[in-house]
């Protein structure tokens, strides 16, 4: 057991604090929606929010094409960094339509996850 007063947290417990984070963030997220849907009718938010993780997955290109430069009208209009944050921005939007389709979001990801991961490398990671 690790003295929280005295001892950085470990590995293991940051871990875990940002995947609880994540997931609490979702939910928050999701909450969030549900209280200021602007459209009633759109199968509970999910058509719209799947339409917004399209609007999402341009910004990346947008993003990479702004990083490069590779409209010579524009030129370099973008970082990576802003890439990394419109990847996260597509993840999020993910997560968020999910969450709208089962409040069982974190359990079917996990598996889901394990299944991808044991199909890709032929064993499923350690828990
Ligand atoms: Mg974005």
């Amino acid at each position: 057991m690790t003295n929280q007063a005295t001892s950085p947290p470990t590995t293991a417990e940051t871990t875990a604090e940002t995947t609880a984070d994540l997931w609490s963030s979702i939910d928050a997220l999701w909450t969030w929606l549900e209280e200021n849907r602007p459209i009633d009718g759109d199968q509970g938010g999910l058509l719209l929010r799947i339409l917004k993780l399209s609007e999402e997955v341009g910004e990346v290109a947008q993003a990479v094409i702004g990083a490069t430069g590779q409209n010579p009208r524009k030129g370099v209009t973008h970082t990576w960094d802003d890439v990394q944050g419109e990847l996260c921005d597509v993840v999020i939007t993910a997560l968020v339509a999910l969450r709208t389709l089962t409040p069982d979001t974190r359990e079917v990801f996990a598996r889901h996850l394990a299944r991808v991961t044991e199909r890709s490398l032929g064993t499923a990671p350690a828990p």
